[in-house]
């Protein structure tokens, strides 16, 4: 049986053994291939079929009881800063299998996640439970339907093993494939226990991997950071616009790519709120909603602090020159959510004045008064869901006669407005409810019916497709105390 599956050619080996230890993953007992992502496995070009040998090889290689072709197997080394606190991390329950390079020539991390203990495990199980890597591929493969950067999710393995949490559960493997999983954590681990020439190297490789053409760059280090914060502002912007919240946004979260990634405790919205947390554990709500744009700033200092003894010899023109990068974002998040913010509203980029700005700041103040669906308010705007409720109140019926009026004295309409707004909000998000109904129905009864509908309506959520309504409506008492978990 071939185990010629991935296409490996892995350079995280060349920055040398202080940025990883080389560790297997563990036997499990019962492997049971039980999700697989055909439309990613073609995308990347992995040489597989649906035949019952294929699939047993797939099943052993995800599993983590044998190793594919190619495979050098390690646990990455990096650090973070945990609501705030900085502390020595690295992958305690994840083995990179390797890097994979796709027919596009575009090079992903195949990485196992919840595939036994590594040096960097402390006292953590290195496991999964089922529940949250099937949590983790439904979420991650949402975000890419709503067109959002993040890691993706190529299958979901179960072990035959049980897991032991609060109660005790089945135990899973998921494969999580990623541009890299390069963090602002790791610069902060080469900073903190590397050397400087580390540093340096870890910098170059990284612009090498991600941003190749600022190697030119007379500053590498602050080329680095200056994109990486365009990328992150990208990102969060993205999560404003569908209420995603991610919950655990600690530098070790943060992808250097611009990814998102590590779905533990994150959640969508329904009711807005700008305050808004799920994560249990979030108790000041540091990772609020609206939080969001404020933490990722907080975290790109940090990378910048981390790269800061190679941005400059003289380290007070090293912090001049990191603040002038770093003043960057606050000027450039508000111009590119107030875009996005338009265009969920059917406003081109150039539609928005002051008076546009006021419209936007007035819904905003509604909704949260009115604590209205984030997803489903756009939606009556856009007229795709019938008036009920307070949408048919006299304050929604004169904002909709104002945003006309505007629209045409910018010289658009509403069926201008309409072709921006579809393709901005989604018809469909994984609401918290029905996200705990089809994971409880997989994890309960072991069938993927109502999963695998679910899946395939999150995949395409901009589609107007039959028998999503059922997706559509909020939770009928709200969120009420509806709580998330990390390290599940
Ligand atoms: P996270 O909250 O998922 O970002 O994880 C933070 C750190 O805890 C990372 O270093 C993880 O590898 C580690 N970790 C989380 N869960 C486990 C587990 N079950 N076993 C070992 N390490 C874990
Ligand atoms: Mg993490």
């Amino acid at each position: 049986m071939s185990n010629h599956i991935f296409n490996f050619n892995t350079s995280y080996t060349s920055l040398g053994n202080s940025f990883f230890e080389l560790v297997n993953p563990t036997h499990v007992k019962f492997p049971n291939l039980l999700l697989f992502n055909q439309a990613l496995a073609k995308e990347l070009g992995l040489q597989v079929d649906q035949s019952d040998e294929s699939n047993q090889t797939l099943t052993q290689i995800l599993s983590g009881n044998q190793l594919a072709e190619g495979s050098v197997p390690m646990a990455q080394a990096y650090a973070g800063h945990q609501f705030g606190y900085f502390t020595m991390l690295g992958d305690g329950r994840a083995i990179l299998l390797g890097e994979h390079i796709a027919p596009n020539q575009k090079r992903y991390d195949i990485q196992l996640k919840g595939s036994g203990p590594t040096p960097y495990s402390r006292r953590g199980d290195g496991r999964a439970t089922l529940k949250a890597m099937l949590r983790e591929y439904l979420i991650s493969e949402a975000m890419h339907g709503l067109g959002i950067p993040t890691s993706r999710s190529l299958a979901v393995v179960t072990t035959g093993e049980k897991v032991f949490r609060e109660e005790i559960q089945d135990g899973a493997v998921l494969t999580r494939v990623m541009q890299s999983h390069i963090r602002v954590g790791s610069f902060e681990y080469a900073n903190h226990y590397l050397t400087k020439e580390e540093l340096i190297a870890y910098t170059n490789y990284t612009l090498k991997r991600h941003y190749p053409y600022q190697l030119e760059s007379d500053n590498q280090a602050l080329s680095l950071l200056k994109e990486v914060l365009i990328k992150q502002v990208n990102l969060i912007v993205h999560w404003m616009r569908v209420g995603f919240i991610h919950g655990v946004m600690n530098t070790d979260n943060m992808s250097i790519a611009g990814e998102t990634f590590d779905y533990g405790p994150c959640a969508f919205m329904n009711g807005y709120d700008p305050a808004k947390v799920f994560s249990s554990i979030d108790t000041n709500g540091r990772y609020a909603f609206a939080n969001q744009p404020g933490i990722a700033q907080w975290n790109l200092s940090c990378l910048a602090n981390a790269l800061l003894p190679i941005i400059d010899e003289d380290q007070t023109k090293a912090v001049e020159l990191a603040k002038e990068v770093l003043n960057i974002f606050p000027n450039l998040y508000t111009e590119e959510y107030t875009a996005m913010m338009g265009s969920k509203i059917g406003f081109t980029k150039d539609q928005l004045s002051d008076e546009v700005v006021e419209l936007i700041k007035a819904l905003l103040n509604w909704m949260k008064e009115n604590q209205a669906d984030y997803t489903n308010t756009f939606l009556q705007i856009q007229s795709v869901l019938i008036p009920e409720g307070i949408y048919t109140s006299s304050f929604f019926a004169e904002w909709l006669l104002k945003r006309e009026e505007l629209l045409n004295k910018h010289g658009s309409n509403i069926a201008q407005a309409q072709a921006i707004m579809q393709l901005q909000n989604p018809l469909v998000i994984p609401r918290n409810h029905w996200v705990e109904k089809v994971l409880d129905a997989v994890a309960f009864t072991g069938d993927l019916t109502s999963f695998n509908y679910f899946l395939n309506a999150l995949q395409s959520p901009y589609q107007l497709t039959t028998n999503i309504e059922i997706y559509q409506a909020p939770p009928e008492n709200g969120d009420g105390f509806y709580a998330t978990y990390c390290g599940t």
